[in-house]
């Protein structure tokens, strides 16, 4: 298994919301995505996200922040990975916005409490970095931060 590089958490630059490509209404746990993270070759067998929203809400930490992630291909340093259980339709391949009323109000909360210790920092979505050709997280996330004042 890959150890996570370390990363300067007094730079922080950025902050990426991503989907965890899990079907609708099918639960994991932030340990099962972190199991399936350090499967993956193309990762670098190392857990890839920060945190993991269940569908229950449930926010789990997977790596400090003094640990680089591996979420966002060549843009990982100074940038937290958040990720949200589910993303796809039942058949396991349609993007879709799935994320549970549990999950807006708890990757709410946890946004604004990054932007708290991180004041200045960029939140966007997968799909929003430059050259990405994913759906990923499957949501507007610039609508979503008006939604929620940030
Ligand atoms: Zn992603």
């Amino acid at each position: 298994m890959g150890a996570p590089a370390y990363m300067d958490p007094k730079k922080i630059t950025d902050i990426t919301i991503h989907c965890a490509a899990t079907p609708r209404g099918k639960p994991f746990t932030a340990a099962q995505i972190s199991a399936m993270d350090l499967a993956r070759a193309d990762l670098g067998n190392q857990i890839a996200y920060h945190y993991v929203i269940e569908l229950d809400g449930k926010t789990t930490q997977t790596l400090r922040h003094d640990q680089r992630g591996a979420h966002v291909g060549g843009h990982n340093t100074g940038n937290l990975g958040i990720c949200y259980v589910g993303g796809v339709l039942e058949d396991g391949k349609t993007p879709a916005d799935t994320r549970t009323d549990a999950q807006k109000v708890a990757t709410a909360a946890l946004l604004k409490q990054l932007r708290a210790q991180f004041p200045g920092v960029r939140i966007r979505g997968h799909r929003d970095w430059p050259g990405v050709k994913k759906a990923c997280p499957s949501f507007d996330v610039a609508a979503e931060l008006k939604r929620i004042g940030l």
